[in-house]
């Protein structure tokens, strides 16, 4: 029995959720649930969008599975996200993209990985107006060696253990000369030290261009935070949206898996939502609760659900869907009939 952390989130979120996890559940996996509330569920029930019993869930079971959390823009309440990922110093924020037969999308055989520093630069929170009129505002992003150094050298690892081919850095030196010089220079340190990977660098804007050209000259990415976070949504785009994109925030005690997308507050409560990406989400939980197997028949069964494409939702077939709970009820009779 594998005791996890799970926080259902807002938006489009407790309907992803709720399917992941009766897809765990038929998998086989016996999981006692914590479930937790955080975001704008715990503002109007405890005024704090991440109350202390949810830390205190995380910490006592290291591993949860989390829906998205709105964040208000521009104003508001920080992101609880990003502080669940400081808190826990969550500083991998690991991000495949891989194309699935079935769906449609501008190229076939994309497999990407991309490795997201998670704690650092522009999303450490560091900014503020610089008068009380608001003329201007800034917003400071730190980069640091040893921050650097690990996302890198867990991207090589990973390369390694999976039998990766290259490691791509992507920066944009050229103009931030201290920070992505920084970050740059730490990579190509660290790439030294794993001689049978190949590695290059691009600089952001290019690699933009370059990922929608021919993203597969593309294998693993490593890059900062702010690019991460755009790169990761872009190379979902190439293998069918967000819909099917799982992400992995690991930290050294703590990891917390959860889609890629948010919480989609135009398609939410209308059961719209494509259930995919969560539930991949839970196969990478899976992976790291050891439960390999499992993880793998999940990833099958979205697959087959996938290839078939007679149970999808709206964003993958826009004419003929159905909705979350029918597609989540379809990837589960496919792991039972296994
Ligand atoms: P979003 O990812 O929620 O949605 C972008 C687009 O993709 C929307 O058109 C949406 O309908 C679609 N989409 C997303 N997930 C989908 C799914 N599973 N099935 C079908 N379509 C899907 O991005 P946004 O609208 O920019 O952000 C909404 C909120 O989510 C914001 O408050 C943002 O801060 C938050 N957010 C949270 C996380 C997280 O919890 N990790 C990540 C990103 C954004």
């Amino acid at each position: 029995m594998h005791n996890v952390t799970l926080i259902p989130g807002d938006g489009i979120g407790p309907s992803i959720a709720e399917a992941t996890r009766r897809i765990i559940e038929a998998s086989g996996v016996k999981v006692n649930w914590e479930i937790q509330e955080a975001g704008l569920g715990a503002i109007d029930k405890y005024k704090d969008p991440l109350p202390q019993q949810v830390l205190d869930s995380i910490i006592k079971n290291k591993v949860a599975l989390k829906g998205p959390l709105t964040t208000p823009v521009g104003t508001g309440f920080r992101s609880v996200n990003v502080a669940l990922r400081k808190e826990f110093d969550l500083y991998i924020n690991l991000r495949p993209a891989k194309s699935m037969a079935g769906v449609k999308s501008q190229f076939k055989d994309v497999d990407l990985i991309v490795f997201r520093e998670n704690t650092e630069e522009f999303y450490a929170g560091i900014e503020h107006y610089i008068d009380t009129r608001k003329s201007a505002a800034e917003t400071i992003g730190v980069v640091t060696r040893s921050g650097s150094e690990r996302i890198v050298r867990a991207a090589f690892e990973y390369a390694q253990k999976h039998r990766r081919k290259k490691v791509t850095i992507v920066h944009k030196a050229n103009i931030m000369k201290f920070t992505g010089g920084l970050f740059l220079d730490v990579g190509k340190k660290v790439a030294e030290e794993f001689m049978h990977i190949e590695c290059n660098d691009r600089i952001i804007d290019n690699m933009a261009m370059q990922l929608v050209m021919n993203p597969h000259q593309f294998d693993v990415i490593v890059t900062t935070n702010l690019f991460g976070d755009i790169l990761s949504d872009l190379c979902s785009g190439l293998v069918g949206g967000l819909g099917l994109a799982p992400g992995a925030n690991i930290g050294y005690d703590v990891a917390i898996f959860e889609a890629v997308h948010g919480s989609a507050p135009d398609i939410a409560g209308k059961n719209l939502a494509n259930p995919c990406a969560m539930t991949l989400a839970g196969a990478m939980m899976l992976d790291h609760l050891g439960e390999t197997e499992a993880a793998e028949r999940i990833r099958w069964a979205v697959r087959e659900v996938l290839k078939e494409g007679k149970k999808v939702t709206r964003d993958l077939n826009p004419e003929h869907h159905v909705g979350t709970t029918e597609m989540a009820d379809a990837i589960e009779e496919k792991i039972q009939s296994d």
